[in-house]
């Protein structure tokens, strides 16, 4: 099985870097190939050789329903018997920009796009226009896709200004970003007074997925608020992950801190490529064609992505969804802490609502340098004897694992008997 994985992997590596279109695919940190998939149905992916795994990494948080939801694919078949894509507007458009301005509180316009990426870095494009400033305060650990200016890792602590962490990152991208640690407020003043007429605007991860989950701590998200009100600093809140995952208003909603400007993905287009950013009225109207700041996509708002977001949103929006999930996600927690009793090294868990990291540090997680202490190692060997059981966690400690509504009794205690095994092999 390993071995197919292995041919087919060494073929992709010929033509296609690394053999992975996102680095995130590669099995670098955990060791051994890659697995090919073929096909995917609620809470399970099918690999190439017609093995089953049950997944919890769900496309990296897009399939909160599970995979291939009749709903989701329905809507893609009809719309895509009607062409893919026209150019021009489509009533599909508004009905979304509509939805995510009725979930979405902070958010009066918003701008569909493509990618995560796209919105990210058009939402720090527009911070800039808005308030002719240049520097943006972004948190170590936290990821905003790959646009230029997230690529910046802190070298020497918080208080210095960025080395690019990506070759072919400008230095002049670098200064511009400048480094704070997630969950320390007095990391974002410091950067403050030495130069906070030059910030055009902080953006965070509300909840921090990339690191691992890493919950804010109380006063952390209303202090950054605090910290832009009076300063015409925007606050952007990076809800790619988060958005619709946490409840229909994101982590906003969760937490009670309403941003400036809010970017959206993953879960928003049902699995197809659709991104959104959007907020305050008066700041998304500086963009073209209305204001000067530029941007635009020959298939954004493409009818596909359109008709599986709104689809996945008609879902999502019905009573109890969210607590229905947050409960099973609560209870999942509860499993694994049971089944880790007996584990012979430390470990901690993270969660909020049903995004959860399992650590193999004693904690807390709380920001980067603490991430940092996890044992990969011991999550490799982790990682690999729940595939083995066919359970598919995401090939880094790194990572958030997600739930899906279709992750019923049967999966949990079949992951949970799963884990209680692995255990034994750490
Ligand atoms: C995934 C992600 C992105 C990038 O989205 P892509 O669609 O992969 O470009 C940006 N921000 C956060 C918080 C993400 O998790």
């Amino acid at each position: 099985m390993t071995d197919s994985h292995a041919s087919r992997h060494a073929r992709a590596s010929k033509v296609i870097p690394g053999g992975v279109n996102s680095p995130v695919r590669a099995f670098q940190s955990v060791g051994g190939s890659p697995v090919f998939i073929r096909s995917a149905k609620g809470p399970r992916i099918t690999d190439a050789d017609g093995r089953e795994y049950i997944d919890f990494v769900c496309s990296w948080g897009p399939m909160i329903l599970g995979h291939a939801h009749p709903s989701v694919i329905g809507a893609v078949v009809q719309a895509a018997a009607n062409g893919t894509s026209f150019g021009a507007c489509t009533e599909a458009e508004t009905e979304m920009a509509e939805a995510i301005r009725d979930c979405v509180p902070s958010v009066e316009k918003v701008r569909l796009v493509c990618s995560g990426t796209e919105a990210t870095m058009s939402a720090v494009r527009l911070a800039r226009g808005y308030t002719g400033r240049e520097k943006i305060v972004k948190f170590r650990g936290c990821y905003h896709g790959h646009g230029d200016s997230f690529l910046i890792q802190a070298g020497s602590g918080a208080m210095t200004f960025g080395n690019p962490s990506s070759p072919g990152v400008t230095k002049g991208s670098a200064q511009d970003t400048l480094l704070a640690e997630y969950n320390d407020l007095d990391s974002v003043r410091a950067l403050f007074k030495a130069c906070g007429d030059e910030i055009a605007a902080i953006i965070v991860e509300p909840v921090a997925g990339n690191m691992g989950v890493l919950v804010p701590e109380k006063g952390f998200l209303e202090g950054l608020r605090a910290l832009c009100d009076g300063r015409n600093t925007l606050l952007i809140f990076d809800e790619v992950i988060t958005g619709f995952r946490l409840g229909l208003a994101g982590a906003q909603g969760y937490y009670g801190v309403k941003p400036d400007l809010t970017t959206l993905g993953k879960i928003l287009g049902g699995g197809l490529p659709l991104a959104a950013y959007g907020g305050r009225a008066d700041i998304m109207d500086r963009l073209s064609p209305v204001g000067p700041v530029y941007q635009a996509g020959t298939l954004a708002g493409n009818p596909l992505a359109t008709a599986a977001g709104l689809a996945m949103l008609r879902e999502l929006r019905k009573p109890g969804f969210y607590e229905t999930l947050h409960k099973r996600a609560e209870a999942w927690e509860a499993d694994l802490r049971r089944a880790l009793k007996n584990a012979p090294i430390p470990w901690c868990i993270n969660r909020v609502g049903s995004l959860l990291t399992l650590f193999f540090t004693p904690g807390p997680v709380r920001d980067y340098d603490s991430a940092l202490t996890a044992d990969t190692k011991a999550y490799g060997r982790f990682f690999h004897a729940m595939l083995d059981q066919g359970i598919y966690l995401a090939p880094s400690q790194f990572e958030a694992a997600f739930l899906s509504a279709a992750h019923d009794d049967e999966v949990m205690e079949r992951t949970a008997a799963a884990v209680r095994k692995a255990v034994l092999k750490l």
